[in-house]
């Protein structure tokens, strides 16, 4: 049985909303007062969004939600970084992660409920795909938790697409999720602070880059040869390295804009100097970075990271090949919440009913709705 929603207005954009007030016998302008109240001030209830007349409030009450994926957990790590579980309308799963700085903060969204790309390192990749998440979704994580975390407009907040699933392979709704995230008269996040993550879906690559409004762009290369990553990622079998760099090369970066190449490192795997070495070669003449990951581990997976001076050597490497290459050591390992390990939400939550303990490790959880 599949149960019936009504639609939610968040993930509408600014012709849907102009096209519902119209439909409503409302003026066009009513439309982009809700989509102003939607996305740049964060109107959590539709009686919130008072400069509309009640009886249009009430009409769209009966047709309408206002929702956000419901706050079901929130874990927070040593580090400050705080992962949340979220549960949607129909009962799926996906998760959040919240990692403040000093002066910003990222917030790392899902674009999928689980994943298809299959990478044999990644915790997310254990659950299979269950579905696209809408824009709504997507938009909603960011709003629930700059409205959990109280965030002030004017704070600095960095999104990336590197949770749950793979972004371009829900690419439509990533967009429209992006350009509701990015709009100054919507939530306002400059693009240049906004990264999707792919593992490397050649001819989509190609799509994004085409897209007049796009964010950052971060490929996770992850090995050095065709065997090599495929082996890692079985999608390299589709779109090998030839593809996948030529797709690269043909994306149109902006001024000073740059490729980011992220490459989880795995002792004894892809972590040696001829590792490096080749990735030197299949970068060379590319605007590009290269994110250094070392592995993070959990229950199931059996890689390891490597030494810190092994991560150094392999950095220094790339550095006198002028590739810039900078080591990311990930938050909230010790929850869960880094790199791959967005996976088994209701694992967790069961552990913790079970056992009375947090899940895992020294987490706690701080606060639940
Ligand atoms: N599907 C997208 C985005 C999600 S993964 C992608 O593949 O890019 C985000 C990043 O985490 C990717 O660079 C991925 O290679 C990395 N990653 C996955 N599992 C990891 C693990 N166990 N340790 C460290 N990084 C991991």
């Amino acid at each position: 049985m599949t149960a019936k929603f009504n639609p939610n207005l968040v993930g509408m954009d600014r012709q849907e909303l102009e096209q519902l007030a119209l439909r409503h016998g409302q003026p066009v302008y009513r439309g982009r007062q809700i989509y102003t109240a939607l996305y740049a001030r964060g109107a959590r209830r539709l009686d919130e969004i008072t400069e509309l007349p009640r009886s249009f409030r009430e009409a769209l009450a009966e047709r309408h939600l206002l929702t956000y994926p419901q706050v079901k957990g929130r874990i927070a790590s040593r580090d400050g970084s705080v992962r949340y579980l979220l549960e949607l309308q129909d009962g799926a799963a996906i998760e959040t992660v919240f990692m403040p700085e000093r002066h910003r903060a990222t917030l790392c969204l899902s674009s999928q409920v689980g994943c298809a790309v299959n990478c044999r390192f990644c915790f997310t990749a254990l659950l299979g795909l269950e579905r696209n998440l809408t824009a709504g979704e997507i938009v909603g994580q960011a709003l629930g938790v700059i409205a959990h975390e109280r965030l002030r407009q004017e704070f600095r907040l960095n999104v990336v697409l590197m949770g749950m699933g793979e972004p371009l392979l829900n690419l439509a709704q990533v967009m429209k999720a992006v350009r509701l995230l990015a709009d100054p008269e919507g939530t306002g996040i400059p693009l240049r602070r906004i990264t999707v993550s792919t593992a490397g879906i050649a001819p989509k690559i190609l799509e994004f880059g085409r897209q007049p409004v796009r964010p950052k762009l971060a490929i996770s290369l992850n090995a050095s040869t065709d065997e090599q990553r495929t082996a890692l990622m079985p999608i390299n079998r589709k779109y090998p390295l030839r593809q996948l760099l030529a797709a690269c090369r043909a994306y149109p970066l902006r001024p000073r804009e740059r490729l980011t190449f992220e490459y989880v490192m795995m002792e004894g795997v892809n972590d040696s100097d001829d590792d490096a070495a080749r990735v030197g070669e299949l970068l060379a003449g590319l605007r590009a970075k290269v994110n250094l990951i070392p592995y993070n581990g959990g229950p199931g997976l059996a890689y390891r990271p490597p030494s810190l001076s092994r991560v150094l050597a392999f950095q220094q490497i790339l550095t006198r090949r002028n590739i810039p290459a900078f080591i990311r050591i990930s938050r909230g390992q010790d929850i869960m919440a880094a790199c791959g390990q967005l996976s088994l939400a209701r694992a967790g939550q069961e552990a913790e009913r079970d056992s009375g303990a947090t899940f895992p490790g020294r987490a706690s959880l701080a606060e639940s709705q």
